[in-house]
C-alpha cells in the first residue's frame, strides 16, 4: 500500500506522461503569407463538431501563441472550414473557439483600431470597423452561444471572420499601398525560399 508521498508521486509522474502525450499530438501550423491564393478560399461551415475539429483547434492554438499572434482563421493554416481561434489575454490563459462565427452589426458606431495580421507578417495599418456587434458561434462542444463583443474583441472577431470569407486587412488599404506590401512580401519570401 503506497504512502501518501508514494501517491503524489505517482500522481506527478502520470501528469507529467499526460502532458508529454499531449504535447505530441499538437503540432506547429505552417501560416500561409500574402498574397498566396490559398488566402482567397471561401471556407465551408463545419457540419459536425467532431475530434478532428477540436484537434486543429489544439493545434491552430499553438500555432498561434508560438507565432505569437491574438488570433487565427482556418484560412490561414489552409484548412478551408469555418473556424477561428482568439485569446486577447496577455498571459495566453483565455483560448476562445468560435466554430461557423456570423456577425450582426448593430449601429453605426465605427472603432478604428490598428490591424496586423500573421499572414501579413510586420505590417500594421489603421482600419475602420463595425464597433458594436453580435456574435453568434458554436464552441468546441458543439454548443451555441451568442455574445455582443466591443472594442478588440469586435475587431478581431472580424478581421478572422474576413479570413473565412478570402479576404485580407490589406484589402481595406489602397491599391497602391496593399501593392507596396505585396511586393515587399514577396521580395521575403524569395529570400526565405
Ligand atoms: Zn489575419
Amino acid at each position: 500500500m503506497p504512502n501518501n508521498l508514494t501517491n503524489s508521486t505517482m500522481l506527478a509522474v502520470v501528469y507529467a506522461r499526460l502532458l508529454e502525450t499531449r504535447h505530441k499530438q499538437m503540432s506547429l501550423l505552417n501560416i500561409l503569407e500574402f498574397p498566396d491564393p490559398r488566402l482567397r478560399t471561401v471556407a465551408k461551415p463545419v457540419t459536425e463538431v467532431d475530434d478532428s475539429v477540436r484537434a486543429l483547434v489544439s493545434d491552430m492554438l499553438e500555432t498561434m501563441y508560438d507565432a505569437p499572434g491574438i488570433g487565427l482563421a482556418a484560412t490561414q493554416v489552409n484548412v478551408h472550414q469555418r473556424i477561428v481561434v482568439i485569446d486577447l489575454s496577455e498571459d495566453a490563459s483565455k483560448p476562445q473557439v468560435f466554430i461557423n462565427p456570423e456577425i450582426e452589426v448593430l449601429d453605426d458606431a465605427i472603432c478604428e483600431t490598428q490591424e496586423g495580421c500573421l499572414s501579413v507578417p510586420g505590417f500594421y495599418e489603421t482600419i475602420d470597423r463595425p464597433e458594436h456587434i453580435r456574435l453568434k458561434a458554436l464552441d468546441q462542444d458543439g454548443k451555441p452561444f451568442e455574445m455582443e463583443p466591443d472594442g478588440l474583441m469586435a475587431v478581431c472577431i472580424q478581421h478572422e471572420i474576413d479570413h473565412l470569407n478570402g479576404k485580407l486587412f490589406v484589402d481595406y488599404l489602397s491599391a497602391f499601398k496593399r501593392d507596396r506590401i505585396k511586393k515587399k512580401l514577396e521580395k521575403l519570401q524569395r529570400k526565405k525560399n
